[in-house]
């Protein structure tokens, strides 16, 4: 089986979806003054590579609903194990 990674990488030019900002790199923390280098990161939770329908879409719909499809849940099953 060949297995194609989409995975966008997290960054302040990449895609996202219409109407969403993207994501914002925020230094929060230095070595200098806290000890440590840290980064606020802000961004919408439809942003990157991710699987959440029904409820990226339909209202009243939960990301943890199973498809509606037996083909699509037959997918998602299989990319689970
Ligand atoms: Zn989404």
């Amino acid at each position: 089986m060949r297995v194609l990674d989409l995975t966008h990488t997290i960054a302040e030019n990449m895609p996202v979806y219409p109407g969403t900002e993207t994501p914002i790199f925020a230094g929060a923390n230095t070595y200098e003054k806290d000890g440590f280098k840290e980064t606020k990161l802000t961004m919408y939770t439809h942003t990157g590579t991710h699987m959440d329908p029904p409820a990226h879409l339909f209202a009243r719909r939960s990301t943890r609903s199973p498809p509606r499809s037996s083909s699509a849940r037959r997918s998602l099953s299989s990319a689970a194990t």
